[in-house]
């Protein structure tokens, strides 16, 4: 996608800084750290979500993010991680082109749990949600 941000970061036509890259995803550092070393991972094929990323972009996307989340416990030593997606406008995707936030988390940095980012809890009984679900398959 030419005027995508994250395509011209994977290009190299707009700097990042890079943390990791092979054939098919890029790492870079998110320009507004949430955390020492919050890194985020691309693939090189742009797809806006999840859902709309060729299946065989997937696994080298996932493995890019374990790389990465083996970089940082290295280079950092955190006492965890945040691993996660912003997926559609209403969970604050703010770029279109999928990207997995990788955060290193320290004990006592303040944060919460993925969690914390949401109580909106279903009025239905979880085995009537589960069917519901089920029959979308
Ligand atoms: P989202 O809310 O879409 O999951 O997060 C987008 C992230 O991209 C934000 O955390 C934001 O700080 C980061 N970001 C936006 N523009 C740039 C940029 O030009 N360079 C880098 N490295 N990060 C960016
Ligand atoms: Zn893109």
């Amino acid at each position: 996608m030419p005027d995508c941000l994250f395509c011209k970061i994977a290009r190299k036509e707009f700097g990042s800084a890079v943390i990791y890259e092979n054939g098919d995803v890029l790492a870079f550092l998110d320009i507004n750290p949430r955390a020492p070393g919050h890194a985020m991972v691309v693939s090189r094929t742009h797809s806006e979500t999840l859902l709309d990323l060729p299946d065989e972009a997937l696994a080298p996307l996932f493995e890019g993010v374990k790389t990465v989340t083996a970089m940082l416990e290295r280079a950092l030593a955190p006492d965890g991680f945040t691993i996660g997606i912003n997926h559609g406008k209403a969970s604050g995707q703010a770029v279109d082109h999928l990207h997995v936030h990788v955060i290193p988390r320290f004990t006592g940095d303040g944060g919460g749990s993925i969690h914390s980012v949401v109580s909106n809890p279903p009025k239905e009984a979880l085995e009537e949600m589960a069917a519901r679900i089920r029959k979308a398959q």
